[in-house]
């Protein structure tokens, strides 16, 4: 997978200059963060860290994920309506797990009184690596998938031009010009905005449902600004907002402040410390109203890794999607060894496996945002502590992937200029929507590409661990 630009990886004094360029290429294109110390304004900011050069990518494994993300999308949105199969799958789960359990509570409650929404958005990411085999071939294997605020859509829109000019700089013309476009913030406002009209009140807006933290608002804003294009109005809150000013009417449609929401866009919502007593209140109001939600809380818990690692299960996915076997082919080639820690035999046999040899595993909390999965030495030892334990059904077990990695600059503000052993994950964006039973949109709407250096076995770039990157398919 060696990308053509080995040559220059040890020109220090070229690459020095490239560095100079490609950081303000970065803050030209809007390949923006707020500052870590100043999250919540905009007067200081810095570029969002990202590779000097573009990683290579085999194409034929890029192109697979773009062929299967149509199938994600019928999936998730299978997965989100079928009631028996989520209640089955989470059971061990909610009884451990106090998230998963307050979200399966919310759903339940909202299936009960009847759902107000007719018009459904999801946009999801699903996240692989390409795992070397042991005749040295790689394959694209399934890291996970997104379902609420999967970000980077905006900045990695604008990463692509940036690597273009380092590889003019480089005297890479020519393969500068192979660099693929990637505009992902315009697919998913596509998919946004479709569900705004479908929603049906013209002076309706859409609400992006923010965190108290906004150090991401430019890859947001990106997203937005092509709604604003297509004269949609757009406002910004937290759940704190919709504790203090949401209200429903009689036919649960979403007031804030006086004004009709026709779509809840989260960018928040997704762990543990972003509810207290007050933003669960206010989930649950936002998910008894009519407007449509993106997602709603039968497709977050959809994400969870448990329903992941049950989708693993000879014969499921083909239960899930009845009549479509060679999508469920599809989406099988990509999955990775996944396992149950249920109690019982099959979970006591996983547990004395990973306890055996913890470095061929992943160990998975029902958590997102990265930092929470455990690997190697920590994850024998956790395991011999729970291994007794109910609290072991809060874990899934999965196979680790091994890229084969390569030589890269990762480019972060105040952080020396030195190369770095890298390896890459690639997303998918996928966008869809539905109205009652019509699938109105299913789309792939473009792709991220995140890099990072070894020693790090976890973590995305909101972690401050992986950095933006663009494809470069050998
Ligand atoms: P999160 O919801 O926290 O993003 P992920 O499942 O994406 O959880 O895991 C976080 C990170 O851990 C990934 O971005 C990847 O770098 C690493 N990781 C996760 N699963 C595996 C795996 N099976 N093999 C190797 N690395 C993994
Ligand atoms: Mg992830």
């Amino acid at each position: 997978m060696a990308a053509p630009w080995e040559d220059v990886l040890r020109d220090t004094a070229a690459i020095r200059e490239a560095a100079l360029v490609a950081v303000d290429a970065a803050l030209l294109a809007g390949v923006l963060m707020r500052t870590e110390g100043r999250p919540n304004a905009s007067e200081v900011v810095n570029y969002a860290p990202f590779t000097l050069l573009p990683s290579a990518v085999p194409r034929a494994l890029f192109e697979q994920a773009y062929a299967v993300q149509q199938d994600f999308n019928l999936l998730v949105d299978a997965i989100s309506q079928n009631k028996e199969f989520l209640e089955h799958t989470l059971a061990s789960t909610i009884k451990v797990d106090d998230f998963t359990a307050q979200l399966f509570r919310i759903y339940m409650q909202v299936l009960e009184e009847g759902l107000a929404q007719s018009v459904f958005l999801g946009i999801n990411r699903s996240d692989y690596m390409f795992d070397r085999g042991v005749d040295g071939t790689p394959a694209l294997k399934q890291i996970e998938i997104n379902t609420i605020a999967a970000s980077f859509a905006g900045l990695t829109s604008r990463t692509v031009a940036v690597h273009g000019q380092v590889l003019k700089v480089l005297g890479k013309s020519e393969e500068a010009s192979r660099l693929l476009p990637n505009n992902p913030s315009k697919g998913l406002a596509l998919g946004i905005a479709k569900a705004w009209e479908l929603y049906g009140s013209p002076s309706a807006v859409v609400m992006f449902l923010v965190e108290e933290v906004q150090r991401n608002i430019f890859d947001q804003r990106c997203v937005e600004n092509e709604l604003w294009n297509r004269n949609i109005r757009v406002i910004r809150k937290r759940f704190r907002d919709v504790f203090e000013k949401g209200s429903l009417d009689d036919a649960r449609r979403l007031y804030m402040d006086g004004q009709e929401v026709a779509v809840v866009y989260y960018r928040e919502g997704y762990v543990p410390q972003n509810y207290d007593q007050q933003n669960w209140e206010a989930r649950l109001l936002l998910e008894r109203s009519r407007a449509v939600k993106c997602p709603d809380i039968a497709t977050q818990l959809a994400g969870t890794k448990k329903v992941q690692q049950e989708l693993s299960r000879p014969g499921m996915l083909e239960k899930l999607l009845p009549g479509r076997t060679e999508a469920a082919a599809r989406i099988r080639a990509t999955f990775a060894g996944l396992y149950s820690l249920d109690t019982g035999e099959e979970g006591d046999k996983t547990v004395a496996a990973a306890i055996a040899d913890p470095d061929r595993f992943v160990l998975k909390p029902q958590r997102e945002g990265g930092g929470n999965n455990l690997y190697g030495e920590e994850l024998r030892q956790v395991l011999e502590k729970i291994r007794d334990s109910p609290e072991r059904t809060s874990y899934i077990l999965m196979d680790k992937i091994k890229p084969q990695p390569a030589m890269n600059y990762l480019l972060r503000a105040h952080s020396p200029l030195e190369v770095s052993e890298c390896i890459s994950e690639l997303g998918i964006f996928g966008v869809y929507v539905r109205r009652g039973k019509e699938m109105v949109m299913n789309k792939a709407a473009g792709h991220l590409l995140r890099t990072k250096a070894i020693e790090h076995a976890d973590g995305g770039v909101a972690a401050g661990v992986a950095v933006l990157d663009t494809p470069y398919l050998v």
